[in-house]
């Protein structure tokens, strides 16, 4: 394709992006699509010869645009929104058009300093310390993919200042010298004896990322139960037993995952008593996972049921998605650390070929030093974008059209006695599932498969499950409504919830003809 080519062939995906966007609730929300559905049309082989690109993107539209869920639907209502913008797929155009694998500032300067730039406006948007700015000489933040991959970058730094931690105290055991700063060698059968002692933290609610992080550094996470009626937070106290349990078993705590909006249910951990509780132990990291509803601080009215301040107090990082309900197409996902030693002394590993004189005289970030990968993409001009075409303004009025929408549903489901609200609606976000007179809890269970089941094979209807976990209640199944999507009016969510009510009637309807 040459530049005249690709001017045709740009404006014509522009056309049919138009096109999508301006008839896209005229669609259903979801694909229905059997497995195999694309591997069936398609070539195994790759193509010989190059093609037209006419005859490429038309195959676009034909064979891959039935085997889309349409994300920006208004009425897409699964898991957690996904939110894009236009400002955004502008900015991956240019991102694109340019692109670098920006891991040093000298790659293009351009690169670091605007992610620079933007990750200060988020910290003055979301409201966080002025210490996790990278002006502050001390914290800072990066962009990266997902939560999981910056769960992963934060349990690493964890985990290096923990065994530095105890190479310390295996110094001053053995009366060998400790150096004060930086990495403190240790012999490294020492160094896998500390390894294997330590033990992450979070509950039965923290997202799976938790577990799998553990999973990938071969550590141990220990699950932790949440009640109920604490709204399926974690609590300090359950935090601190486990821990002295643990440290009497020989164990060492490095690790704690605060969640601010769990994925199940939205629930807010106490961040205040669990960040006293790390404040007891030189080796324990507290990571705050606020992925979806970290955008959320961006509004002052939420910030206290959010429990900013603590995060502020406590959290020695904290991440949220922008790619989910903040308007940035995937990937964009903000982290931010309270010392970004943290992260250099764990991940700093300069061979020659990758020394800037820059870097040597500590004038410039390399962001490389802050993540695991080597190379990244240019992230930060699609954020940029957004938020000087949104301005924060514009951010927040996208942000409580979704939480008001949630609580006129949430009205309209506490008036209908068939339903029971099963945890604190937060946000965007209710769970919620039928109930049926004299059912039993295990029946209650079935029940509600069956509503979720019959829901999910309609094209019109996308509501995820999950199954929420308590000492005081046991394991509840129930149907989450999560509402972000930037065009979602009222009418929307009215009538996917008028669906919900159908399919409930008749199912209520067909279990009481097959008991009579
Ligand atoms: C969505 C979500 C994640 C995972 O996010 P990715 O960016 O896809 O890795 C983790 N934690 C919470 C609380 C989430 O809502």
């Amino acid at each position: 394709m040459d530049v005249e080519q690709f001017r045709k062939a740009g404006y014509a995906a522009i056309d049919q992006i138009c096109d999508y966007y301006s008839s896209i609730e005229q669609r259903d929300v979801k694909s229905l699509v059997k497995p195999g559905y694309l591997l069936d049309q398609l070539s195994t082989t790759p193509p010989t010869k190059g093609e037209d690109f006419p005859a490429i993107a038309a195959d676009f539209q034909r064979l891959v645009m039935p085997g889309i869920t349409h994300w920006q639907h208004p009425k897409f209502f699964a898991y957690f929104p996904s939110t894009v913008t236009f400002e955004s797929i502008l900015g991956d155009m240019y991102s694109s058009a340019v692109s670098n694998p920006g891991f040093n500032w000298a790659c293009s300067p351009a690169c670091t300093e605007l992610e620079q730039v933007v990750m200060e406006w988020m910290v003055t948007v979301l409201g966080l310390d002025d210490v996790f700015r990278t002006s502050s000489g001390k914290g800072g933040g990066i962009i990266g993919t997902s939560a999981s991959d910056m769960c992963l970058t934060a349990a690493i730094a964890a985990r290096e200042r923990a065994l530095r931690v105890l190479a310390r105290d295996h110094h001053q055991v053995n009366g060998t010298a400790t150096p004060t700063e930086g990495p403190t060698d240790v012999p490294y059968s020492v160094r896998s004896e500390n390894t294997k002692r330590l033990v992450m933290y979070g509950s039965t609610q923290t997202h799976s990322i938790g577990v799998k992080t553990a999973l990938l550094l071969g550590l141990t996470f220990r699950t932790l139960p949440v009640k109920s009626a604490d709204g399926y937070a974690l609590r300090g106290d359950l935090l601190k037993a486990a821990i002295e349990e643990d440290i009497k078993k020989g164990f060492v705590p490095f690790f704690v995952i605060g969640t601010v909006g769990t994925t199940s249910s939205g629930a807010v951990d106490y961040i205040g008593d669990i960040g006293e509780v790390v404040h007891q132990y030189p080796t324990m990291f507290l990571h705050i996972d606020a992925a979806w509803a970290g955008m959320a601080w961006a509004l002052p009215e939420q910030r206290e049921a959010l429990r900013l301040a603590e995060v502020n107090k406590y959290g020695d990082s904290v991440c949220t998605n922008a790619h989910k309900w903040g308007l940035v197409g995937f990937d964009c996902s903000l982290f931010f650390v309270r010392d970004r030693r943290d992260l250099t002394e764990a991940l700093d590993v300069t061979p020659t070929y990758l020394r800037t004189k820059e870097a040597d005289a500590g004038a410039v970030i390399d962001y490389r030093n802050w993540q695991l990968a080597l190379g990244r993409r240019f992230r930060s001009v699609k954020l940029w974008f957004v938020m000087r075409g949104y301005g924060v303004e514009g951010l927040q009025a996208h942000l409580r059209n979704g939480i008001s929408l949630c609580s006129d549903l949430v009205s309209e489901v506490a008036k209908d006695a068939k339903f029971e609200i099963v945890a604190p609606p937060r946000l965007g976000l209710l769970c919620f599932r039928l109930l049926k007179d004299g059912a039993s809890a295990s029946e209650l269970d079935k029940l509600n498969v069956e509503l979720h089941t019959r829901l999910a094979e309609r094209p019109d209807v996308h509501l995820t499950q999950t199954i929420l976990k308590s000492e005081d209640r046991g394991e509840i199944f129930c149907i989450r409504f999560a509402i972000g999507a930037l065009r979602t009016t009222k009418q929307d969510v009215e009538e996917v919830w008028d669906e919900v009510v159908k399919e409930s009637d008749r199912l209520v309807l067909e279990g009481n003809q097959v008991t009579n």
